[in-house]
C-alpha cells in the first residue's frame, strides 16, 4: 500500500497549501563501510555531564490514502495503518518548555526537486529516520540530506532544536548571560545608588525565550532549505525497518518505514524516586526554567557541570548556595589548580560547597525543604535543584522490538561508527553517553551520518574541548598536571593571570588565569587550561595550535591583537619559555 506525504506549515491565518509531491528515489547508494569493532563511547567518561513565528516544516503522516491525493512516492512500499491500540505499552515523560503557550501555525509546503534526491534502491519510505531533533539528529540529518538520502526526523516537542535549545544549553548560558550582567550592574559604581530587587527566575528567562525564538526559526530554515520532513511525535520500534509514530498532535498512532535509522534521542533528567518532583519546591534542571518565586536560599545537589552551572547562576542572583557534592573535590577531572581556583571563588561568592555527602531523604513543607544528609547533617532551604545525573531517553523506544538493549542509564553502546549491534541502527549524542555535549552531539550525528553515507574520510569524535559556563568559565583541552605527572612526561608550565592583561583590566575581569602544558624538550603543546571569563572562546587559539601539532613558539612568534585576550598565550609562552634550562 502507498503512503502519501503531506507537508504542512503553520502560519498565523492559519491557511493552508495544497500538499506537495513526495519523491520517489532513482539513484542507488552504496552501504556504509561499516567496521565491525563493536567498541563503547559510553564508557569513556561518567562524570562529565515561541518563537517570531516558528516555520515548521511538518511532514504529517496521512492518515488514510483516500485523504491524500498526491500519492506519487511509487517506491514506497511495505506500509501499514496502525489502527489498533499498540501491543506494547509506553509512558512518555512531560515536555518541558520555558517558552510561553502562544503558538503560531503556518500551513504551507513546497516542492521537492526530484533530480536532486538520489535515495537508496529499497521498499521503505524513507532511506533514513532520525529520531530526534537535537543537536545530533539536526547534523546527522543535514549531513544524510546533502548526500542525497531521503530523510525524516521525528521529535516530539512541537519545535525543533531538541533539549539542547529548550531546556539544556541554550536556556542555561542565557541565563547564565542575564544574571552575568545583573552581576556588573550591582558591582558598578555608577550604579551603586540603585537599589537591586530580587526578580524570579522566569522572569530573568525572558532573553533566554527570544533566544530560543531565533533558534527554533534558525533551525527550521536548515530543515526547510535541505528538504527534510519533519514529523511531530513519540517514535518506537516496531521492527528493523518500521517504527510507529505516536503522533503530538494526538491523531493517533501512524507507520513509516525506512532502510537505516539512527537515533538521537538525547537524554533527561534522571529523578530518582526519593523524591516527589511535583513539589513546588523540588526542582530538575528542566523543572527549574518553570520556577516562577524568588527564594533566599537554594540547595545545588549534584556537583557536576550542570550542578556547578547553576550554583554560580543562582548565587550570582544572591541567594544562599548549598552545593552538595559526593565526591571529595570539585570537577575532579579538571587540573587540579582549576577545579581549586573554582572552588576558592565559590566560597568567595557565598556557595557553600559540601563535599562528601550523600542524600538519606528530603523534607517537604509548604515553607521550605530540609534535606536530610547520609552523614547526619541537616540542610533547610527554600527549594532544591536536583541535578545529579541523566538517562538516555531510549525507555519509550521498543529497543526490544529490534533486540537492542540500552544500559542501566537508558545508554546506547556503539562502535567507532555510532553503528550499534544492530547493523542498520545508529546512535549518536547524549544518548551513547560521552561526553554528554552539545558540541560534541553536533560532530557525532555528523560523523555517524558520514559512516552511514560510507564517506571515506569519516572519523569518530574524540578530542572534545571542556566548556563549563560557571561564573567565572572553565575550559580545557588536553592533559591535566596530574595526568601528565602520573604518565612521566617531562613538561613545563606556562601561566598568563588575567590581573596583568590589558584587555582584561578595561572590561573588569581581572579573575582567571591561562595555563599551557607543554613538552620540556619539543615544546610540542600537551594541555591548555583556561579559567576566566571568555576562556571558553580563548581555549579555542590554543586548541587550534595543539590540532596542528604546534609549539610554544607559536605563541612567540605571532603577533596577537592588544589589547585582548587572545594575547594570554604570548604572556604565558614567554612565562613558560623562562622555566626551561
Ligand atoms: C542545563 C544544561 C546545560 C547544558 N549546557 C551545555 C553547554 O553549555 N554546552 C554543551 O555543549 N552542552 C550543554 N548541555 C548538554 C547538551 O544540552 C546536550 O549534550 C545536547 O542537548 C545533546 O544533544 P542530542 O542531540 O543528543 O539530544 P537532545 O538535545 O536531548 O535532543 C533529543 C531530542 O529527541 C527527542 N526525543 C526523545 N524521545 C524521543 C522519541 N521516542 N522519539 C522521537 N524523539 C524523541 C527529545 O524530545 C529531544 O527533542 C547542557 C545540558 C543541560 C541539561
Amino acid at each position: 500500500m502507498t503512503k502519501a506525504i503531506t507537508k504542512e506549515k503553520i502560519s498565523p491565518n492559519k491557511s493552508s497549501n495544497p500538499p506537495t509531491t513526495a519523491n520517489q528515489p532513482t539513484v542507488s547508494q552504496t552501504n556504509p563501510a561499516n567496521n565491525n569493532t563493536k567498541k563503547s563511547s559510553t564508557e569513556k567518561a561518567d562524570e562529565q555531564k515561541d518563537t517570531d513565528t516558528p516555520t515548521t516544516q511538518t511532514a504529517k503522516i496521512s492518515k488514510t490514502s483516500t485523504e491524500t491525493e498526491d500519492t506519487t512516492m511509487s517506491s514506497v512500499a511495505n506500509t501499514h495503518k496502525t489502527k489498533q491500540p499498540l501491543d506494547y505499552d509506553i509512558k512518555h515523560p512531560s515536555l518541558i518548555s520555558p517558552l510561553s503557550s502562544e503558538r503560531i501555525r503556518i500551513k504551507s509546503g513546497f516542492t521537492r526537486d526530484s533530480r536532486r534526491l538520489k535515495g537508496d534502491k529499497h521498499d521503505y519510505e524513507y532511506d533514513v529516520l532520525v529520531l530526534g531533533a537535537g543537536p545530533a539528529g539536526e547534523a546527522a540529518a543535514m549531513k544524510l540530506a546533502k548526500s542525497g538520502k531521503k530523510v525524516a526526523v521525528i521529535d516530539p516537542r512541537e519545535q525543533v532544536g531538541g533539549n539542547c535549545t529548550h531546556v539544556g544549553t541554550i536556556p542555561s548560558k542565557t541565563l547564565r548571560q542575564s544574571v552575568y550582567n545583573i552581576i556588573n550592574y550591582r558591582r558598578d559604581s555608577l550604579f551603586s545608588d540603585h537599589n537591586y530587587e530580587q526578580i524570579p527566575l522566569n522572569k530573568i528567562l525572558t532573553k533566554a525565550r527570544s533566544v530560543i525564538r531565533h533558534q527554533v526559526n534558525t533551525h527550521n530554515r536548515f530543515y526547510e532549505r535541505n528538504q527534510i520532513d519533519v514529523v511531530h511525535g513519540w517514535a518506537s520500534f516496531v521492527d528493523k525497518h518500521t517504527i510507529n509514530v505516536e503522533m503530538s498532535d494526538g491523531s493517533g498512532n501512524e507507520t513509516v518505514t525506512f532502510n537505516k535509522a539512527i537515533i538521537t534521542v538525547g537524554s533527561r533528567p534522571y529523578r530518582p524516586d526519593i523524591l516527589d518532583f511535583n513539589h513546588p519546591r523540588v526542582f530538575d534542571s528542566d523543572k527549574i526554567l518553570q520556577m516562577d518565586y524568588v527564594a533566599k536560599k537554594i540547595i545545588v545537589y549534584g556537583a557536576g557541570v550542570i550542578g556547578c552551572e547553576y550554583a554560580s547562576i543562582f548565587t550570582g542572583l544572591g541567594y544562599k548556595v548549598d552545593l552538595i557534592n559526593n565526591k571529595g573535590q570539585l570537577l575532579s577531572y579538571l587540573d587540579n589548580e582549576i577545579g581549586d581556583a573554582l572552588s576558592h571563588d565559590f566560597r568567595q561568592f557565598g556557595v557553600l560547597v559540601r563535599n562528601n555527602e550523600e542524600i538519606d531523604h528530603l523534607e517537604t513543607h509548604d515553607d521550605c525543604v530540609i534535606l536530610h544528609l547520609k552523614s547526619g547533617k541537616k540542610i533547610k532551604s527554600d527549594a532544591l535543584l536536583w541535578c545529579n545525573g541523566r538517562s538516555g531517553n531510549t525507555d519509550g523506544l521498543n529497543l526490544d522490538a529490534i533486540g537492542l538493549k540500552s544500559n542501566r542509564r537508558g545508554q546506547l553502546k556503539v562502535d567507532d561508527t555510532y553503528c550499534t549491534e544492530i547493523d542498520n541502527i545508529y546512535a549518536a549524542g547524549d544518548v551513547i553517553g560521552w561526553p554528554s555535549l552539545a558540541s560534541a552531539a553536533y560532530d557525532q550525528g555528523r560523523c555517524a551520518a558520514a559512516f552511514m553515507v560510507g564517506d571515506k574520510d569519516a572519523q569518530p569524535v574524540s578530542s572534545v574541548p571542556t566548556g563549563i559556563y560557571t561564573i567565572p568559565e572553565i575550559s580545557s583541552i588536553g592533559k591535566t598536571e596530574q595526568e601528565l605527572t602520573e604518565e612521566k612526561v617531562p613538561y613545563e608550565i606556562g601561566q598568563a593571570f588575567f590581573k596583568h592583561l590589558a584587555r582584561a583590566q578595561i572590561i573588569g575581569e581581572r579573575t582567571g588565569m591561562l595555563k599551557i602544558l607543554f613538552h620540556r624538550e619539543t615544546h610540542k603543546i600537551l594541555g591548555i587550561h583556561c579559567y576566566g571569563n571568555h576562556a571558553s572562546e580563548i581555549i579555542h587559539i590554543g586548541q587550534a595550535v595543539m590540532q596542528c601539532s604546534g609549539t610554544l613558539e607559536y605563541f612567540i612568534n605571532t603577533t596577537f591583537n592588544y589589547p585582548t585576550m587572545a594575547e594570554a598565550y604570548r604572556v604565558a609562552a614567554l612565562n613558560g619559555l623562562n622555566r626551561v634550562f
